[in-house]
């Protein structure tokens, strides 16, 4: 499988393609006015502390209220955990981290535990601490990171203790590549201490400005990968010093154009929110969302003659198997997602196809599902909820509708 990155920045929005095959994979697209996405960070102000729920609202200058749960606040050392009500007070001022993205009529989630993410360790500011990736197995090489990692956080004393927790990235890092990384968190955190004590209102500190290093450096370990492509000098050099260069396997490219147009992205991410998606056989998926969850039912062609009526519905299924995995990670679904298949007699039919929907979610990095058939015939999916749908993102609700699809008939009035 040969994928490419494509990176294309504009004034008032970024958007990533991840490529596959030359087919759309993945999309990203960060508008000016967006929602708080994860990873950015805020300056909140307690609305209201509710002990019932052991959780709060936060006012974040947004135009919904965030969520604080108390197992997301961090405590001092050795803390038996108390009661909300004895550590947060309306009017109260914090600064907050976005935990999970609003989704539907859910406002965002908050927690108090700032992460810096990078690519062979993550920065926690706040308290002193050293974890290192349970996929870190040798022992002797989890006491090396550890030591390395004492070393650097000890040689200066910060007023904010910092600490680290140590990625399975780091596994073959030296110590002079740790302690760059941990230098550019470190200035990043730094930038970040002053537009805290700077900002006073609720309202953005800092956006997830690294968004894009990460969905590379995500992709960055896949020998698939052939090349990113940027249409934005500053962009571009900034990626540079974001990833180490030994983890460029693949090219980066700058080409100041616009690159969805080059690698004629437009159409596909035209259709990402389009309902029908015709399938090769003529068949196709009718994919609907609700608050509660996703619905993905496979229509079939008419079926030409009468023989063999299992096999081509079978064929059908895998067929749709394929292309419901691909539309779920393109749409970026969560939550329940229920597909319903042309029903199949056969046990044997059944098991290959949810062994085809398994296997075609395997190169999705948002871990997913598959739970099996229900008592009706469907196809029981869950999807971990991270980022907000691209439904979200891309749409809003229907003025005259109101998001229920449907219009009063032009009846003639009857008198
Ligand atoms: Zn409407």
């Amino acid at each position: 499988m040969a994928q490419q990155i494509i990176i294309q920045q504009e004034p008032q929005q970024l958007q990533i393609a991840i490529v596959e095959d030359g087919r759309l994979a993945e999309y990203y697209l960060e508008q000016d006015n967006a929602a708080p996405a994860i990873g950015s960070i805020y300056r909140g102000t307690v609305e209201r502390v509710m002990p019932g729920m052991q959780a709060a609202f936060v006012d974040i200058g947004w135009e919904r209220s965030a969520y604080l749960a108390l197992e997301d606040i961090v405590l001092a050392d050795n803390t038996i955990r108390p009661n909300i009500a004895d550590l947060l007070k309306a009017g109260q001022s914090l600064t907050v981290q976005i935990k999970k993205e609003a989704v539907d009529a859910k406002g965002p989630k908050l927690t108090t535990e700032l992460s810096l993410q990078g690519r062979s360790m993550v920065l926690l500011p706040g308290k002193y601490q050293v974890n290192i990736s349970k996929k870190i197995t040798d022992t002797q090489r989890r006491k090396e990171l550890k030591a390395m990692a004492d070393g650097i956080l000890l040689r200066e004393s910060q007023e904010i203790p910092l600490g680290v927790i140590i990625r399975t990235a780091a596994k073959d890092c030296t110590l002079e590549e740790l302690e760059q990384e941990f230098l550019w968190l470190y200035i990043q955190w730094t930038d970040m201490l002053n537009r805290i004590r700077q900002v006073q209102k609720p309202g953005l500190i800092a956006a997830d400005q690294h968004m894009v290093a990460r969905i590379v450096r995500n992709c960055a370990h896949e020998n698939e990968l052939q090349g990113i492509y940027v249409n934005d000098s500053a962009l571009y050099e900034s990626l540079q010093q974001q990833i180490p260069e030994r983890s460029l396997r693949f090219k980066l490219h700058l080409r100041e154009e616009n690159l969805l147009e080059q690698f004629q992205l437009e159409g596909a991410i035209r259709t990402i929110h389009k309902r029908r998606v015709h399938l090769p056989s003529g068949a196709e998926l009718v994919i609907d969302s609700t608050e509660a969850m996703n619905i993905i039912d496979v229509n079939t062609a008419s079926f030409t003659g009468r023989q063999n009526m299992e096999t081509t519905i079978v064929e059908t299924n895998l067929e749709a198997a394929k292309e419901a995995a691909h539309q779920i990670r393109l749409r970026n679904l969560s939550g329940i997602i229920l597909i319903d298949f042309i029903d199949m007699k056969d046990q044997n039919n059944q098991d290959l196809v949810l062994q085809t929907l398994q296997n075609a979610f395997k190169r999705d990095r948002v871990k997913t599902n598959v739970h099996g058939i229900s008592h009706l015939g469907l196809v029981e999916v869950t999807r971990q909820r991270t980022r907000a749908p691209l439904s979200d993102v891309m749409e809003q609700e229907c003025d005259v509708c109101h998001g229920r699809g449907r219009i009063e008939k032009q009846n003639p009035v009857v008198r």
